[in-house]
């Protein structure tokens, strides 16, 4: 099917794209790697009346560590550069283990992250990461910039909480405090498929005891769920088979599957809290943690 009928614009800077959106109202979308945005219009679930692609905005394709350690990543750093990125290559095992099981190789070749977020899918695997890494999100409008936690910043179903004339510019992973270690792991049907069952589990450790951790979970409910209980449960202790066991129930009773043509409810729900033990145990005795990929089921 075509899309509907609709206006393109390409703005050059920033504040240009901003007022367009400013005066486009609730008609106009913005358009980054297109890559879900153009299927969406061509199945006419969305139809802008304009769209405003911001691939010709310059130096939005970043993605770089401040000296503190502050990962920026830019709204038009694609899918493709994450995951042959030298500078989270050790140091970001929850993201290297989720950049290649994004979609498929034409996909990451032009979407991004950022974009990811905003569009806010309950199988998007981005939000999943972004939010157990307890990371934000830079909005700009017409008044300037806000900060939004990634935790708030998906509100439902494939919405955000930006406003009609805010633009996403980068979303930022903050400075770990401890050792990190964590990783995502991602149960598809097949290679480039979305997630049934995804799990992101970011952990730091100080000194032995974990000092920051977070959980979250892809496709097991109506929207990214931030499994903050399941991920306190590993603060304040060392890690232990019995607190990552104690996680990983808290996480599958956080989930809120569906059982549907890829398995039940309570297949998914278990998936999780297996997931949850996959990733942090190789962790356990200060081993590196399994960083994990994707499985399929059939
Ligand atoms: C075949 C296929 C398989 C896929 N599989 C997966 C998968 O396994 N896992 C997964 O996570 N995703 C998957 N995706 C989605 C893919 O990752 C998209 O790239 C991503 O969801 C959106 O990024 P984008 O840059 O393409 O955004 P676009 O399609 O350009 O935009 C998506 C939405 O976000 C808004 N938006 C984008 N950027 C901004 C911004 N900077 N500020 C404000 N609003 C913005 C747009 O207006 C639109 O509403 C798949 C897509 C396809 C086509």
């Amino acid at each position: 099917m075509y899309p509907s009928r609709f206006s393109y614009e390409a703005p050059r800077s920033l504040s240009e794209a901003i007022a367009l959106l400013h005066d486009g109202g609730d008609d106009a979308k913005v358009l980054a790697g297109g890559q879900s945005l153009v299927p969406l219009m061509k199945l006419r679930f969305a139809s802008p009346e304009l769209v405003v692609d911001i691939n010709n905005i310059p130096g939005l394709d970043y993605h770089r560590q401040d000296a503190d350690g502050t990962l920026r990543i830019g709204a038009l750093c694609r899918h493709a550069q994450l995951e042959r990125s030298d500078i989270l290559a050790g140091s970001h095992p929850t993201m290297t283990a989720a950049a290649p099981v994004i979609a498929d190789p034409i996909v990451r070749n032009r979407g991004t992250l950022v974009g990811s977020l905003c569009h806010a899918d309950p199988q998007g695997d981005w939000a999943s990461v972004v939010t157990a890494l307890g990371g934000h999100v830079v909005a700009q409008g017409p008044g300037g910039s806000r900060t939004i936690a990634m935790a708030d910043f998906v509100s439902g179903p494939f919405q955000n909480a930006l406003a009609h004339d805010e633009i996403a510019v980068e979303a930022v992973i903050p400075a770990p405090g401890g050792q990190r270690s964590g990783g995502y792991l991602k149960l598809e049907r097949r290679v480039g498929d979305f997630a049934t069952v995804g799990v992101a589990v970011a952990v730091e450790t100080s000194g032995g005891t974990v000092s920051k951790a977070g959980i979250a979970l892809t496709g097991v409910g109506g929207a990214t769920i931030n499994a903050a209980e399941a991920a306190s449960a590993l603060v304040g202790a060392p890690l232990s088979a019995e607190t990552i066991e104690r996680a990983a129930d808290l996480a599958a009773q956080a989930s809120r599957p569906r059982t549907d043509h890829r398995g039940s409810a309570e297949y998914k729900r278990h998936m999780v809290r297996t997931f949850v033990v996959r990733i942090l145990s190789p962790s356990l005795n200060g081993g590196a943690s399994a960083n994990g990929n994707s499985e399929r089921a059939a």
